[in-house]
């Protein structure tokens, strides 16, 4: 899976000579409601480049998701535009050049990890016939090749996140969408995911953004961590995170990496 690409993004891109494969420029987004309306999302500006692991971190209602959802076209802004490899989300979510990971893995229980996982494809049988990877190659990357067969009910709340990644790679999609998935997690199974989406991550060469409330995986995850502030959510600050990779635990005991996550949080405080 990791050689081949999605056939309609690389046309698309094709015509970009540019690393660019997210461009967000002066999105905003009100939504009306009878009482009157909330400003989720103030002129968001910023471009992330193919390949390039990015985080928004920012307090609960800041416009994390709202971004998110307009990125995969779920939603439309009230302003701005969003270019995904030169073409329009709905564009890149019809070409089926996205993935989505939420909180909730949403499996469904009477089907096994590989009923989940090929789900998109029953769904879809159009694009089920311009399927480049197999399930097993899926399966082999997030590390469930044994579980094939099982049910959710046998599987760890770790592991089911794993099946809704697996479930997001199926059309190999360029871009990840990951909207606080380990955030049900326990804090422990946690700590573990961030380096697995790590491995994963740098073995399938996706564009990943990604939303957490959590300093240590923001730092851990990103290239670029992307901090919000409070309601109506505009970026504050853009920080490179320029820890060496490949990383591991133990980066976490560094003196840069603690110097990352004061300066977040003093960021996050104000
Ligand atoms: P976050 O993911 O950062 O916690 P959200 O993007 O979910 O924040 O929400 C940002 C703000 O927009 C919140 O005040 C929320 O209540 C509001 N909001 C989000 N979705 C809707 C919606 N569909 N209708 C009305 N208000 C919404
Ligand atoms: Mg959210």
């Amino acid at each position: 899976m990791q050689h081949i690409k999605n056939p309609v993004a690389q046309s698309a891109s094709a015509f970009h000579n540019t690393r660019e494969h997210v461009v967000i420029d002066k999105v905003s987004k009100r939504f009306d409601l009878r009482t009157g309306s909330v400003e989720a999302l103030r002129e968001a500006s910023v471009t992330i480049a193919e390949h390039e692991f990015v985080t928004l971190i920012g307090p609960s209602g800041c416009g994390k998701s709202t971004l998110l959802r307009i990125i995969g076209g779920l939603i439309e802004p009230t302003s701005g535009t969003i270019q995904i490899r030169g073409n329009s989300p709905s564009e890149a979510q019809r070409a089926k050049d996205m993935g989505f990971v939420f909180q909730s893995p949403a499996l469904l229980p009477w089907r096994t990890v590989v009923g989940n996982i090929e789900l998109p494809f029953e769904l879809n049988r159009a694009a089920a016939a311009k399927r480049l990877c197999s399930t097993e190659e899926i399966l082999e990357l997030v590390g469930l090749a044994s579980f094939a067969k099982a049910h959710p009910y046998q599987l760890s709340g770790g592991m089911q996140q794993r099946v809704a990644i697996a479930r997001a790679l199926i059309f190999d999609p360029s871009l990840m969408l990951m909207d606080e998935p380990f955030g049900a997690l326990d804090e422990i199974t946690r700590d573990g995911m961030r380096y697995e989406l790590l491995r994963i991550w740098s073995q399938s060469k996706k564009t990943v953004l990604f939303v957490t409330h959590s300093i240590p995986e923001a730092i851990v995850l990103s290239d670029r961590v992307i901090v919000m502030s409070p309601r109506p959510g505009e970026i504050r600050e853009v920080i490179d995170i320029k820890l060496p990779r490949p990383r591991n635990e133990e980066i976490e005991s560094s003196a840069e990496f603690v110097r990352y996550a004061d300066h977040l949080r003093k960021l996050l405080r104000h």
